[in-house]
């Protein structure tokens, strides 16, 4: 049995402690509509000039319809684009053409937020155990703790069995017997 150190000077307060639940960012998007006035008999001719405008690397088109004479496009944009400078593009444009009214741009952004849940809460301190040279009880190879394998078999039948002590030489399974050493009090109480 081998005991594995926690490295001391890895151990750290959590600012999550506590937490059920925590929230982490996500996948970022915007979608903005333009909405402008139009001769009606134009309005698809303008559509397609200010859709084609805007259609780019970093935005696209979903969604095109007439209102009352009044135009709207729809266009999802990439997290990295800005929408305001998009807009004054298109605005500038706009400007251009007398027979236009521009009616204005909305910007909408969306934050995804991923939620992550832990039974008990958050530990309170984070740390990291330490990383020693091991050997493998089978072929008696050296490698460090960090290159063990693991692996988990099926027999189909709902039994499974997981191992993540398998040698990266020889491919034993339960290749070592290791202890992890646990946080105690006194590691934590300069911290406190
Ligand atoms: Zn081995």
């Amino acid at each position: 049995m081998k005991l594995i150190r926690i490295d001391r000077s890895t151990i750290r307060k959590n600012p999550l402690a506590g937490r059920t639940v925590v929230l982490v960012p996500g996948q970022r998007s915007a979608t903005f509509s333009l909405r402008f006035i139009a001769p009606p008999k134009e309005m698809q001719k303008w559509a397609d000039v200010f859709t084609e405008m805007i259609n780019g690397a970093d935005c696209r088109v979903f969604h095109t319809f007439f209102n009352n004479g009044t135009v709207v496009i729809e266009a999802s944009i990439e997290a990295a684009a800005d929408p305001k400078e998009l807009a004054s593009r298109v605005r500038a444009r706009i400007n251009k053409e007398p027979i236009l009214a521009f009616r204005g741009i909305e910007a909408k952004m969306e934050q995804e937020v991923d939620r992550r849940s832990r039974m008990g809460g958050e530990p309170r301190f984070l740390f990291e155990h330490e990383n020693p040279i091991l050997a493998c009880d089978n072929c008696g190879g050296r490698f460090k703790r960090t290159e063990l394998q693991s692996d988990c078999m099926d027999y189909g039948d709902g039994d499974e069995i997981f191992s993540d002590t398998i040698c990266p030489l020889c491919g034993e399974w339960n290749c070592c017997e290791l202890e992890f050493e646990r946080l105690k009090p006194e590691m934590v109480a300069h911290l406190e």
